[in-house]
Formats: C-alpha cells, structure tokens, sequence
C-alpha cells in the first residue's frame, strides 16, 4: 500500500461507507449512525481505516478522502430522511483536516448542497489532535458550531486526558474510547475513569456516548453510569447503507416482542431469550457482517 495506490484510490473512488448504529440507552430508540470507510483495494480485498488512515495523514490525500466520506454520509443521509429514518449522522474528521480555515465553510456548502441540516452533522475530533490545541484549530472548531454543527470529542481516555484544556470548547459529545469501556467491567480503577468522565461531559452539557459496547455487562454498566447513548457489535456491527433500514426493522420488532412481553407477560415468550437482548437480536435475525 502505498502514496500512489492511495491517489488512485481517491481518483477512482474505492472506498466504502459502512454505518454503525447508536441507540439511546433510556429509550432503546435507534437516533444516530457513525460514518465508518473501508477501502475495497483491488488486490487486497477489504481495507479497514487503521491501516490507511495514517498514510493518508501524511500527506494532502486525507483531504481527497474526507469529501469522498463527507459526500457519501450526506448523500446516505438525505436519502433515509426522504425515507422518514431521522437519524444523526457522526462523521470522522482528522485532525489534520483541522488545520484548513475553509473547513466550515466547505462542510457547509457540502451539507446544504445534499439538504442535510447542519444539527443533524455531527462532526467526530480525536482527544489527540484536541491537545495540541492550536489557536488556529480553536478557530476552526469554533467555525463548524457557527455553522450549526455538533461537534464530538472522540476516543476520550486513549490520549493524555487533560480535561482543562476542554473548558470553553464548543463539544457537544463525548465518545468513550471501547479500550476502557472494554477494562471498565474488570478493573475497578478504569471504572472510576470513565465514571468521572460520564460526570465531567455531562456538568460541560456534553451528551456522552460509550463506543465498542461487545456485552451485555457491557452495556449495562454504561447505562448505568448515566452514559446517553451506545455503540459497539453488541448492538450492531458497521453495515452498507442499504442495510440499515432492514436492522432497524429487526430491531423495532424485537423491541415490540420484549415489549409485549412485559406488557401481557406472555408465557410463549422466553424472558431470558428476550433479556439476551441486542446479542439475541443479532443471533435471531442474523445480517451480513463486515468483519
Ligand atoms: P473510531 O472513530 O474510534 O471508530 C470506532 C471503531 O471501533 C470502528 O473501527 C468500529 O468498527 C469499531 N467498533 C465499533 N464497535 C466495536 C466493538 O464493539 N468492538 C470493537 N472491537 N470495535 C468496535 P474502524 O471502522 O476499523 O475504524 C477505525 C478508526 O479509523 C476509527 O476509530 C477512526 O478513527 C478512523 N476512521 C474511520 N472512518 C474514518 C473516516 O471516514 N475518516 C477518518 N479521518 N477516520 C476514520
Ligand atoms: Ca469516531
Ligand atoms: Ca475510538
């Protein structure tokens, strides 16, 4: 994989948007997706992000590929708002994006130009970037919540959390890196992290998302610690766009059946089979997974 193969893949477009479902943890309501890109190489099959990203970042491509995923989650997104599916849509910036002064100003144009409102873009910053914290940076940031759009603080706890440096920044969400939700069940001391943090997002009016949720004890204990909102392959795995609607269907049903269920306590019902909850959903009514 190199500089040149990335240039054509932008050229020639190879790459693939997958969503990934986020659900509300106290209405267990479907309200948002985060923009994932996979690159289908032409000899290496599927490519996932943690492999070309960073060369990207070295150079002007991360731009090329960035409008390519901005202009695939907006399209995507009107298309489902035209099908009564209202949902935020997360997309990822690098922080190298985060040095151009004409971001806002593109993504806005972009968004307007695929009829997208700008509250329903949420615009995903690595805590990394965030600490190097250039003027220049603040500006920008500062830009994209002019314009109307939410802005989310991502993979908090991997960098060198220095929440001081958070005060007066316009982030709306906070995303809880999976590597401590994944510690969070075992280790009393990374429980206490993420607790404080759950506490720190929500007294800055951040609303607070736990990513990489695999488990029920998992989810459990996020809900319980007040995060608003979950993602991770207990729920749903990254999916192709035309993918989603057909998830939303089996989730809705599912949730009509556990529903049901508490409401006439039907004994046809297996309450265990139920509470196995988004892990039994996704074994009853298996979809095509991209790993
Ligand atoms: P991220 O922003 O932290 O995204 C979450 C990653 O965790 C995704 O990996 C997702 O598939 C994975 N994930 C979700 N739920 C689970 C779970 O339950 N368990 C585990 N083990 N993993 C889970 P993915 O898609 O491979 O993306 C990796 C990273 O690449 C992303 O991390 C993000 O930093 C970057 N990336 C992805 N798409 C884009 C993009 O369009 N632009 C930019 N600049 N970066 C992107
Ligand atoms: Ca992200
Ligand atoms: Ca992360």
């Amino acid at each position: 994989m190199s500089d040149a193969d990335l240039a054509i893949a932008i050229r020639e477009n190879q790459f693939v948007v997958h969503y990934q479902p986020k659900i509300d943890t106290r209405t267990l309501e479907f309200v948002s997706v985060e923009a994932l890109v996979r690159w289908n190489h032409p000899v290496l099959g599927v490519v996932f992000p943690d492999r070309f990203i960073p060369l990207a970042e070295q150079s002007d491509h991360i731009h090329g590929i960035t409008d390519i995923v901005l202009r695939a989650a907006l399209d995507q997104s009107a298309e489902w708002r035209d099908l009564g599916l209202n949902l935020r849509m997360s997309i990822n910036i690098s922080g190298a994006s985060l040095e151009d002064p004409d971001l806002p100003e593109q993504i806005h144009e972009l968004s307007k130009s695929f009829n997208v409102p700008a509250d329903k873009v949420v615009l995903e910053v690595t805590e990394t970037w965030q600490s190097q914290d250039t003027a220049a940076t603040t500006l920008i940031l500062n830009g994209l919540v002019e314009k109307g759009f939410g802005l989310a603080l991502d993979d908090v706890g991997t960098g060198h959390s220095n929440f001081a440096k958070l005060d007066g920044m316009p982030y709306s969400e906070m995303k809880l890196d999976k590597t401590h939700i994944h510690s969070a069940t075992v280790d009393e001391e990374t429980r206490q992290f993420i607790s404080m943090c759950v506490e720190l997002g929500h007294e800055m009016g951040m609303y607070v998302v736990a990513e990489g949720i695999e488990r029920q004890d998992q989810w459990e204990m996020m809900s319980a610690m007040g995060c608003d909102e979950g993602q991770g392959y207990f729920i749903a795995r990254p999916m192709p766009g035309d993918q989603i609607q057909g998830w939303l269907k089996r989730w809705n049903t599912y949730l009509g059946l556990a529903e049901n269920h508490q409401r006439e306590n039907d004994p046809k019902v297996n309450l265990d089979e139920m509470t196995g909850t988004f892990h039994r959903l996704n074994s009853i009514f298996p979809t095509k997974l991209d790993i």
